[in-house]
């Protein structure tokens, strides 16, 4: 079986994107806000939206299973207020619900939370206990920075996170670190903030004690992991000079990488450097980058090609990247699958 950890719903109908385009215009003129029940979109329109789409390259591809989320770049959580993030992550989660629930055997629910910018992270786990009790998700999106950009929470060490984290322990459920769009013109939301982010949360992560606080806490972090596989010596470097345990002892029981890596050197690289146990099979299809490699003939994010090329992996450490690790880090999915027989 083949579980791809990193999917969004990047495709739902327009009348979504119409919908928040109302709500954003609603932040000025309250009158023309829109309520919930306006959004109208049908199963049918969610089945069209899906079978030409993700799950054509699915089958194309060879993947079972996705872990889907709401599309990242539309959470943009540095909108509105609270109340603006409670409606909008509302109607996410429900649309990536209703599509595992049209494809279950395809698709398994992971909720995006109502952040805000200085709002408690608290009043994100309502949200979090509703998908995971009504909906059957196995995962969140954790934005580190709802600013967009700005990085104006504090690091993910710090104990503003932690009534989440006790929420996330409780029910086991893993996160998987993912910001949303720049707002800030210096930052490229998918090339460059979404690796700065990558980056950042694994070292905001190395230089906190948050896994000897929370040793049953899981991380996913996604793209690859950004900077960190490729930069691995220096992070070792710095842990040892700051006096931390190796980081196989410090972080990796808690943090996982995916691989969202767009060409072979790179889940080369990945597969090399980080130890088999702590990666996890992903394509974030479809995504931010949609085209196809010239050099290859193939498209960039078709993923498990790299996973099949790669030199160094045996057949019992692919088996472990498509299935095994993802079974062991999401362990309600792993729930899921056996009450289905598989
Ligand atoms: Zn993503």
């Amino acid at each position: 079986m083949i579980i791809d950890c990193h999917g969004h719903y990047t495709t739902a109908p327009k009348a979504l994107e119409d919908w928040r385009n109302r709500q954003i215009a609603g932040l000025k003129d309250p009158a023309s806000a829109p309520r919930v029940a306006d959004l109208r979109i049908s199963d049918d329109e969610i089945r069209e939206s899906i079978v030409a789409n993700q799950l054509r390259l699915m089958r194309e591809r060879g993947s079972d299973l996705t872990i889907f989320s709401p599309r990242a770049s539309f959470m943009a959580h540095h909108i509105g207020d609270l109340q603006t993030s409670l409606a909008w992550a509302s109607i996410c989660n429900e649309l990536c619900h209703r599509v595992a629930s049209l494809f279950p055997d395809h698709f398994i629910g992971a909720a995006m939370l109502p952040q805000s910018p200085g709002a408690p992270i608290a009043t994100s786990i309502a949200e979090l206990e509703r998908c995971v009790k009504e909906y059957g998700f196995v995962a969140i999106n954790l934005n580190p920075d709802p600013s967009g950009g700005h990085w104006t929470s504090p690091p993910l060490g710090d104990r503003y996170w932690y009534p989440l984290y006790e929420k996330m322990v409780e029910y086991g459920i893993p996160a998987m670190i993912h910001v949303s769009t720049s707002c800030n013109a210096c930052f490229h939301t998918t090339g460059a903030h979404y690796l700065n982010a990558d980056t950042t949360a694994f070292m905001q992560c190395l230089t906190s004690d948050l896994f000897k606080d929370f040793p049953d806490l899981k991380f996913v972090i996604p793209h690859g992991g950004g900077a960190v596989p490729y930069h691995w010596g220096r992070f070792r470097g710095l842990a040892q000079e700051m006096k931390k345990p190796p980081l196989d002892e410090s972080v990796l029981d808690n943090v996982y990488f995916d691989t969202c890596v767009y060409h072979q050197p790179g889940v080369n690289l990945l597969a090399e450097v980080i130890p088999v146990r702590n990666v996890l099979f992903a394509s974030e299809m479809i995504g931010a980058v949609r085209g196809i490699d010239p050099t290859t003939g193939f498209h960039y994010d078709d993923t498990r090609r790299y996973i099949d090329a790669a030199p160094h992996l045996t057949d019992a450490d692919r088996r472990l990247i498509y299935e095994g690790n993802a079974r062991r880090v999401y362990p309600r999915l792993d729930a899921a699958l056996k009450a289905r027989g598989k």
